[in-house]
């Protein structure tokens, strides 16, 4: 058997369409027919070479898909004890290694040692098909898998093992938010699903702050109650001061937004940053402001399993109540995935979508 695969060789450098032979399943490992994979943030940073992966490889790593096979040392259960059969639709962790208890414990798996990362792999003649920009994706021996409901249409699935499972992170890192005034940084896919699921934990008021005006407007849908562009407010800090904020989320990795995070927090407050995963400058802080204020910071990398799990539940639950079903403005059938590229980056919408043939 057959399939196709997109093979990214470096930015600047045209993505090429190679068929490939499927390789026979090893011990524990489940093929999976990729039905559709959006393109995250950090695959749009590689492609245009801010970000470094080694190549070639096959982008794309918001994924969903149908298991076309499960070998017989797989136990056959997801990661929430439910059978899994061939044909269900399922997601799966970006990550996987052997499972690590100290990692575990530690509720980081995503930190664990020989961490093998899909969409990020290095492709080799024997091992191809581990990207969302292909066909077939072979899940590796203990990937935390996820059966997904049929009804979920697939182009708000596909975003849930990236944007949805790291916000997940991000909202259980900042505790209880019932009664929060919550102050959400970087407006992406990533911003205005930590506006929805802040509103769903409870929040009291959501302050959504980008410096694009069009952002802003779509994220009030998704539960923003105030927006405010960085760009034409002089004095943005003290205007958010007065909204007594609790907690911060960083989506954008701006210093410059991270700084004024900081700035507008209120005594006991905390800060989460999971926006800064590309080089930036060395944000400054005032070190007698966290002090004397008594401010927390917390850097949220990727997600763990229990993550993966709140953000399926949170989307099953939650899709209709929030236009997800508008996050992706165009979709590209997997041969045209160099035009899904150039149009995301030409027109930076929430997400490009990829969607294989069924
Ligand atoms: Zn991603």
């Amino acid at each position: 058997m057959k399939g196709n695969i997109i093979v990214f060789e470096g930015a600047g450098q045209k993505l090429q369409q190679q068929e490939r032979e499927i390789p026979t399943l090893k011990s524990g490992e489940v093929l999976i027919k990729n039905l559709y994979t959006t393109i995250c943030g950090s695959d749009l940073h590689t492609f245009s070479g801010i970000r470094k992966e080694k190549t070639p490889t096959v982008l794309g790593h918001e994924i969903v898909g149908r298991i076309v096979k499960i070998d017989k040392d797989h136990p056959e259960v997801d990661q929430a004890g439910n059978k899994l059969l061939e044909g269900d639709l399922v997601t799966w962790a970006i990550f996987c290694s052997h499972p690590q208890q100290d990692w575990l414990d530690k509720g980081m798996p995503q930190k664990s040692d020989d961490l093998f990362k899909y969409g990020h792999a290095k492709i080799t003649d024997q091992d191809a098909f581990h990207g969302g920009l292909s066909e077939y994706c072979i899940l590796r021996a203990h990937t935390c898998v996820l059966k997904v409901p049929n009804e979920l249409p697939l182009p708000i699935a596909a975003t849930i093992n990236c944007a949805l499972a790291t916000v997940a992170g991000a909202i259980r890192l900042a505790g209880s938010l019932n009664g929060k005034n919550v102050l959400v940084t970087g407006l992406g896919l990533l911003g205005n699903v930590t506006a929805a699921m802040s509103k769903v934990a409870g929040a009291a008021k959501i302050i959504a702050v980008d410096v694009n005006t069009d952002r802003l407007n779509g994220a009030k849908s998704f539960g923003a109650d105030f927006i405010y562009n960085s760009n034409d407010e002089p004095n943005l800090s003290a205007t958010l001061a007065e909204h007594k904020i609790d907690i911060v989320f960083d989506m954008s990795g701006s210093p410059d937004a991270i700084e004024l995070g900081i700035d507008s927090l209120r005594t006991g407050g905390t800060a989460i940053w999971a926006g800064a995963v590309f080089k930036t400058r060395k944000i400054g802080i005032d070190a007698e402001q966290v002090i004397r204020k008594l401010l927390t910071i917390k850097g949220l990398h990727n997600y763990n399993f229990d993550d993966l799990q709140y953000a399926l539940s949170f989307i099953k639950d939650q899709y209709l109540n929030f236009p997800f079903s508008d996050i992706v403005s165009k979709e590209f059938p997997l041969n045209e995935a160099q035009d899904a590229f150039e149009y995301a980056i030409e027109h930076r919408p929430l997400r490009v979508g990829v969607k294989m043939d069924q």
